[in-house]
């Protein structure tokens, strides 16, 4: 049997609509990035969106839209991806990380204030594998020093803790629509705010600080354009946001497959000693974006996995130890105790709608069965 690692979940209609997108005279950032960002504000309730072509550049335009520049700080976690750090590196800006919980992986919001200098100007607070992080305490953190927050809701479109939506919270949330993500184009991302003056001026940087984009060009009268600000290339075009603008009304539909599935893996390992799992709280609705385990000889335990055709990934070694972090900065293992705990031990296991519940079976009977041997118990 062979479970890939991921599958993605387009549809016929998204298919249908993405050969609608490219019979349109024009392919790049026009009605079909409209539609999309129009219906994914209403969704996540915030009232801008700005599609852009993934969620580092949305991280990035959000840092810049700060003015966040050289000699500023910026607190994240190192149990990230490394966009978060390396958006940070972009601007010029030093990442400040702080370990994360035990029991989730998320930041640790007790932790932050220290971690504040008279040089922090913003927070990027990482939603990890679809758990929000405590957005209310680092709310209050940033209100007291007068930080940003900038939201990583790379893992977490659908999320809901305390009551509270991703981006609420935050001045700005960034969002990813990369080919594993719980809205999918292969590549993709977009930057939510309720800051009208922010939503503006990503708008401008996400094509070269230009006054009007190819649409406004094309389809109306020619009108010269001017350059008021110097920007990045990041915008989305109407070929990916064809394959997104149905995805939105499937979200709910999609999550209660990948929350029955986690609930069969955490039903099936929860009493397995050898097999740690990270927790989501009681007043929290993780948006299950990945499924890890934690365990000892990962690597062998993750060479075993494949070798019975499981898909598997890494998410995450902790950033500070990758070696240009470690080059740049001198970061020694130690530091970040928790987060390199985590590095050590985590799998993540195949977790998407489109797995069959054959394959759910056989995962849970693999990873058991090589924990059994592996360990020596019964
Ligand atoms: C995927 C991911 C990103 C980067 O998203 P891209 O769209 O690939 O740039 C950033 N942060 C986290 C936590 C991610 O998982």
């Amino acid at each position: 049997m062979k479970v890939e690692f991921y599958k993605h979940n387009l549809e016929l209609e998204d298919i249908k609509n993405v050969v609608e997108a490219l019979r349109q005279p024009m392919l790049t950032t026009g009605k079909y990035v409209t539609e999309f960002e129009n219906k994914f504000s209403e969704y996540i309730g915030l009232p801008y969106t700005i599609g852009l072509n993934s969620c580092t550049a949305a991280l990035h335009l959000a840092l810049l839209a700060y003015d966040v520049r050289q000699g500023d700080e910026v607190i994240t976690t190192p149990m990230t991806f490394i966009a978060t750090a390396n958006a940070i590196r972009m601007v010029g800006a030093k990442p400040v990380f702080v370990d994360v919980e035990p029991d989730t992986g998320n930041i640790d919001a007790d932790l932050i204030e220290d971690a504040v200098t008279s040089k922090t100007k913003a927070i990027i607070p990482v939603h990890y594998l679809g758990q929000m992080c405590d957005m209310i305490k680092i709310r209050q953190i940033a209100n007291k020093y007068k930080l940003v927050i900038i939201e990583d809701s790379a893992h977490a479109v659908s999320a809901i803790r305390d009551g509270i939506r991703v981006g609420k919270l935050g001045d700005v949330a960034c969002f990813s629509t990369y080919t594993t993500k719980e809205l999918c184009s292969g590549e993709g991302g977009m930057l939510c705010t309720v800051d009208n003056k922010i939503a503006n001026k990503v708008r401008m940087l996400r094509l070269h600080g230009m006054t009007n984009g190819a649409e406004d060009r094309y389809s109306k009268r020619y009108e010269h354009y001017d350059m008021e600000m110097l920007g990045w290339k990041y915008n989305m075009d109407n070929i990916h946001a064809s394959l997104l603008v149905n995805q939105i009304d499937r979200i709910e539909r999609l999550w209660k497959r990948r929350e029955w599935i986690c609930q069969r893996y955490e039903g099936a390992f929860g009493e397995m000693e050898k097999i740690g799992l990270l927790r989501v709280l009681p007043n929290s609705k993780s948006s299950r974006h990945l499924f890890t385990i934690l365990v000892n000889k990962r690597d062998e335990f993750m060479g075993e996995l494949q070798d019975k055709g499981i898909g598997v990934a890494v998410n995450y070694r902790p950033v500070h130890l990758m070696k240009y972090y470690k080059d740049y900065y001198g970061y020694k293992k130690g530091k970040y105790p928790v987060s390199e705990w985590i590095g050590e031990r985590t799998i993540s296991l195949p977790m998407y709608s489109k797995m069959d519940d054959k394959e759910v079976v056989y995962v849970i009977q693999s990873v058991i069965g090589i924990a059994k041997r592996l360990y020596l118990t019964t």
